[in-house]
C-alpha cells in the first residue's frame, strides 16, 4: 500500500487483532520499550546526540508519528552514513552521493538498521529535523508536533521482518507515553509531503505494521 490508506479500516484492523481473532506474531516476545518520561527518551537504547533539533513549540504536543526511511548512499545498508549526516559528521570525500547534500542538517528521533537495532538521537520533547515543508490534518510544520522514525530502507526493497517487529514496539511505547499520537495519527513521510518525498515507500506494509502493533486502549 503506498500511502497511509483509510485510518478508520486500520482501526478496525487493530481492534480485529485485540479481539484475539488474530495473535501477535511470535516475534513480538522479543523486548519491549519504554519512554524515560522525565529523559524523553527510549530506555535501553543507545543514544546520540544531533545538534540537529530544536525546541518544539509547544514542547506538550507530541501527538503526530512520521515513519521514513533513509539508505546512504541510496539502496545501499550497514555503513555508519545516516548516524553521521544525523551529527554532521558526513565526509562529503566519502562517495560522490555525499557531496550533492552536503550541509545538509537533518535528524530523526530514532533510526531502525536494518539488523532491528534502535538509536535515538533527538530527546522526543524536543523537534527533530526530519520533516521539512509538510503538512498533516491541514496544519503545517510537522516537526513541531512529530516524532520521526527513520527505517533504514529504500524505495526498491523490502523492509527486514524485524524492523517491523521492533517499529511496533517502538511505536506502541510512544503511544502510551504521549497518548495524543493514535493509530490514525501514524503517518508516512509521503503523506504529509506528498510529490516531494516517497518514503517510506512502496515496499511498506503498512497492514503489518499495524497489525503487530500494540498500544494502550
Ligand atoms: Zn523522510
Amino acid at each position: 500500500m503506498k500511502s497511509r490508506g483509510n485510518a478508520d479500516s486500520l482501526e478496525a484492523a487493530i481492534g480485529d487483532r485485540i479481539a484475539g481473532r488474530r495473535g501477535p506474531p511470535p516475534e513480538m516476545d522479543l523486548p519491549r520499550y519504554a519512554v524515560d518520561r522525565a529523559a524523553h527518551r527510549l530506555r535501553g537504547v543507545p543514544f546520540v546526540e544531533s545538534p540537529n533539533c530544536d525546541a518544539r513549540p509547544d514542547a506538550d504536543d507530541i501527538s503526530l508519528l512520521v515513519v521514513h526511511a533513509i539508505s546512504l548512499p541510496p539502496n545501499q545498508f550497514g555503513g555508519p552514513w545516516v548516524e553521521r549526516l544525523f551529527t554532521n559528521r558526513l565526509d562529503p570525500a566519502a562517495h560522490p552521493y555525499f557531496e550533492t547534500i552536503k550541509g545538509l542538517k537533518v535528524s530523526a528521533h530514532l533510526l531502525i538498521d536494518r539488523g532491528g537495532r534502535v538509536a535515538q538521537y533527538v530527546p522526543f520533547h524536543m523537534r527533530a529535523w526530519h520533516a521539512g515543508e509538510s503538512c498533516f490534518d491541514g496544519r503545517r510544520r510537522c516537526n513541531d508536533f512529530s516524532i520521526g522514525i527513520e527505517l533504514e530502507g529504500c524505495d526498491e526493497q523490502p523492509f527486514a521482518a524485524v524492523q517491523y517487529t521492533r517499529l511496533a514496539q517502538v511505536a506502541g511505547a510512544l503511544m502510551a507515553a504521549y497518548p495524543a499520537i493514535r493509530p490514525a495519527r501514524i503517518v508516512g513521510h509521503s503523506d504529509i509531503a506528498p510529490g516531494r518525498k516517497t518514503d517510506p515507500g512502496p515496499h511498506f506494509d503498512w497492514t503489518r505494521f499495524i497489525y503487530g502493533l500494540e498500544y494502550p486502549r
